[in-house]
């Protein structure tokens, strides 16, 4: 997960990049940082938490430069600890170098413990130090080379954004599996995971970077390099589905407009006799409306998310800890009680908080609960930059349909297919990584199963 943001030839880049992370904050809430360059000194700032609780108006003053970059932090490799918290810095015989990373480096290991073995001496546990070591040990005139030169060796997924002496440098991994966008905003260059945080500052979107591209920003001029490793494009359709903000643009499709259509195509596919139609707030509004307006029943705001509950809600003993999935979502009884209700959710990991949700609408009245998904059975982990857990945790590979139905105690269950999925995107259905719903992994993994750490690092069921 993570969401990045960078911004070349600005005079107030770290306030721009300050607004640009705030605006993805919904990609990474455990760690934030910033680094800016004033084409003498690289300064940084890094912390736990929120974007707004890390930064300051002076530490904003203090980051002075035309250029900075900036990174929220939802962990996939690596702890998450503020040793691992974005950007890292190093220096290098080329001057200093600074790294933010979306994605999930497949290979990293075995290079770790290979560059390790040569004397390199690491400074965190996240896989993307891995590329900084890489460079530093081939310096080049042109720092592009020797970025082309450490990603030549590098596998899986990554979206980076690299500030040097020499300028802002973006890299997209050969099959493009995480979003990056580009704009422009007067004469600067910026560039971020999604076009929300463009909208935020008023800057246009000129396009995506090309799966395998590298482009170079200095002084609002820009160079666009291919890397030239073939691979089959295998961008991550669970972007659409539940990580990206439905205000964005990812790839070519409106965020919102992509879910509205699942949630249409899942009620041609799974359609049921109810009542009402009803999301599970947030990730489960587009596609209610679209199961609404699809099957013609209406749609209630019978459940209400509290906004202000954060992953690190304090849930200090076993009896509080129960309140966990209530704190957060409080279904209407008024609206609800006595209904047929259709329940709308765009995806079930563990079913441990949609298991907890059904069991809230029945009490609040409900005469049936119906859970409708909008997307397919999650059976595989992902190992491409999304935190899904391990293979056994997931429900849907233990369970078929029915086994999970009865899990959750809902009175129906049905996903949407993989097909109606893919048919709501406009690319190529075969350009989609689909993963963790079918198996058929792009790049091989070194981690599969033993990779995954504890994923979801809080508790299950504060991620609604
Ligand atoms: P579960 O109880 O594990 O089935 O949780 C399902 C809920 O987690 C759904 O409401 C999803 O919106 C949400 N969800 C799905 N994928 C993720 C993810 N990678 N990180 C956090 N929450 C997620």
């Amino acid at each position: 997960m993570c969401g990045i943001f960078g911004i070349e030839n600005h005079p107030e880049a770290s306030g721009f990049t300050y607004l640009g992370l705030y605006a993805l904050q919904h990609r990474g809430q455990e760690s934030s940082g910033m680094v800016s360059w004033d084409g003498d000194n690289m300064r940084v700032e890094r912390g736990m938490g929120l974007v707004a609780d890390v930064f300051r108006p002076a530490t904003l003053e203090r980051l002075a430069g035309q250029s900075a970059i900036g990174h929220t932090r939802y962990s996939t490799a690596g702890a998450s600890a503020f040793l691992n918290a974005q950007p890292i810095v190093v220096n290098t015989a080329n001057g200093p170098l600074a790294v933010v990373h979306n994605g999930n480096l497949t290979n990293a290991r075995g290079l770790r413990r290979k560059l390790e073995k040569e004397g390199s001496i690491f400074q965190t546990s996240s896989d993307t130090e891995v590329i900084l070591h890489l460079m530093a040990r081939n310096p080049r005139e042109d720092v592009v080379e020797s970025l082309l030169e450490a990603l030549r060796v590098v596998e899986g997924a990554y979206s980076l954004l690299l500030l040097t002496s020499q300028g802002l440098v973006a890299a997209r991994d050969p099959n493009g599996f995480r979003p990056l966008a580009l704009g422009t905003l007067g004469d600067a260059f910026c560039v971020a995971s999604e076009t929300c945080a463009f909208d935020l500052l008023g800057a246009e979107m000129i396009g995506q970077l090309d799966p395998g591209e590298v482009v170079v920003a200095r002084d609002g001029a820009v160079r666009r390099y291919q890397m030239g490793k073939a691979a089959q494009p295998s961008r991550c359709a669970f972007e659409h589905v539940y990580f990206a903000r439905p205000d964005s643009q990812v790839y070519e499709d409106s965020v919102a407009q992509v879910r509205t259509q699942m949630g249409q195509v899942l009620a041609q596919e799974q359609p049921t006799d109810a009542d009402i139609v009803v999301p599970v707030p947030d990730s489960g509004l587009c596609p209610a409306l679209g199961y609404s307006r699809a099957s013609g029943l209406p749609f209630e705001l019978g459940m209400t998310r509290n906004h202000y509950v954060g992953r690190t809600f304090i849930q200090p003993q076993q009896s509080i800890r129960d309140f966990g999935v209530r704190v957060k979502l409080n279904p209407d009884r008024r609206l609800i009680a006595g209904k047929r209700v259709i329940l709308v959710d765009d995806s079930i990991v563990r079913g441990t908080t949609s298991r907890k949700i059904v069991r809230m609408v029945r009490e609040a009245g409900a005469a049936e609960v119906h859970l409708r998904i909008s997307s397919p059975p999650t059976r595989w982990p992902c190992h491409y930059g999304i935190n899904t857990p391990r293979k056994e945790e997931l429900i849907a590979s233990q369970h078929d349909v029915e086994g999970i139905r009865a899990f959750i105690e809902a009175d129906s269950l049905g996903y949407l297919s993989v097909e109606g999925l893919l048919g709501c995107l406009s690319g190529a259905p075969e350009s989609y990584c689909t993963a963790c719903w079918t198996g058929q992994y792009r790049v091989a993994s070194e981690a599969q199963d033993d990779r995954q750490k504890v994923l979801f690092p809080i508790h299950s069921e504060e991620r609604v």
